[in-house]
């Protein structure tokens, strides 16, 4: 699928996603909005493995193994998905693993539900972080290490989100895909697209964006914020390129004023809470698409671009790609704040 212009300089992979992943059309949405409109369904990477995280980890695991690790470390909101792939992808490659998940009480943990019932069921041990020690999380990874390497274990730190140089290669590689899926679409080959997708610790769109250039296509890359905000952003994804062209000596060019783009306004009532406009999009789109988008990430993202589109139909284009970079475990400990829409 190469485009046979330059060769991409991959790092080693596992191959632990159920890649290629479809890209779909949204019809009823499409005719809605007046404009081309299709989801590349990153929620069936797998099914316990659901969502963006596996592709960033195919990469990050295959250094961990390189560097013979034993035991895997990261770390994430109670609600993780990153943590619960994680935990799940060190299962299957036979790895210890230790999560250290924030919550407001460490002493009165969060119940077994969604992503933590997985994250016990393989084995992952959870370590409970207060928000303070949260703030400090690489400080607190670092300190993990240095205790398993003192009982004779060999530790790899997967930072946030699996959010750095490394990570970003998963959504290279997505991009290579994408690349593939648009050029049998019907009309020019180069018709202009926007990829519109959730952002939450930065390393999708680094990877998007770098994918973009490495492939040459013509497309624009916007990631909706779910927390912190567009300066953030725009410091958090411009270091993780930048790191990734220094890192890997990448032939591109790359300014964060022109390159990244970010749409904040979406992240509601904060990161993990949903109200009644994101959990009534949810529904709309399940019941005119039968596409489930989850509450902390893929809902509030494309509520943002729905309401992007309400207010000014051209804003992105007349050909839209949106990622759905999974989530549904997180949709279930919502059910009672749901259920009055139902
Ligand atoms: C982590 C996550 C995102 C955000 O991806 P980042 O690379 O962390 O910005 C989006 N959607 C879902 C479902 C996620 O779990």
């Amino acid at each position: 699928m190469n485009t046979g212009k330059r060769e991409i300089p991959y790092p080693v992979r596992l191959d632990l996603a159920r890649t290629p992943t479809p890209l779909e059309p949204l019809s009823r949405l499409s005719e809605k909005f007046g404009i081309d409109m299709h989801v590349k369904r990153d929620d069936l990477t797998g099914t316990d493995l659901t969502g963006n995280k596996i592709r960033k980890l195919e990469f990050l695991l295959a250094d961990g193994l390189a560097n013979r690790c034993d035991t895997v470390i990261t770390c994430g909101a109670a609600q993780s998905n990153h943590a619960r792939a994680t935990a799940i992808a060190a299962a299957r490659l036979g790895l210890g693993v230790r999560l250290l998940l924030r919550t407001r009480d460490p002493a009165n943990p969060p119940p077994i539900a969604g992503n933590i019932l997985l994250d016990r069921l393989v084995g992952a041990e959870i370590v409970w972080l207060t928000f303070e020690e949260y703030g400090r999380r690489a400080e607190m990874l670092g300190a993990e290490a240095e205790s398993l390497r003192n009982s004779g274990k060999t530790p790899y730190i997967i930072p946030e989100g699996g959010s750095n140089a490394m990570g970003a290669w998963g959504y290279v590689r997505a991009v290579e895909e994408l690349a593939f899926d648009l050029s049998i679409l019907p009309g020019a080959k180069d018709h202009p697209t926007t990829i519109i997708h959730a952002t939450g610790s930065g390393g999708t769109t680094a990877g998007l964006i770098l994918g973009v250039k490495l492939l040459g296509l013509n497309a624009r890359v916007v990631g909706i914020n779910v927390c912190n905000d567009r300066n953030y952003f725009l410091q958090v994804v411009g270091d993780i390129c930048q790191t990734a062209i220094d890192t890997y000596q990448l032939d591109l060019a790359f300014s964060r004023e022109r390159d990244i783009e970010i749409v904040d306004g979406y992240v509601g009532s904060g990161y993990g809470k949903a109200g009644s406009k994101e959990l009534s999009l949810i529904r709309e789109v399940a019941r005119s698409e039968g596409i489930i988008l989850d509450p902390v990430y893929t809902g509030k993202a494309f509520y943002g671009m729905s309401q992007e589109l309400e207010r000014n139909p051209e804003v992105f284009g007349d050909r839209i790609v949106f990622i759905h970079t999974g989530g549904l475990f997180g949709l279930f400990p919502m059910a009672e704040q749901m259920a009055p829409l139902l």
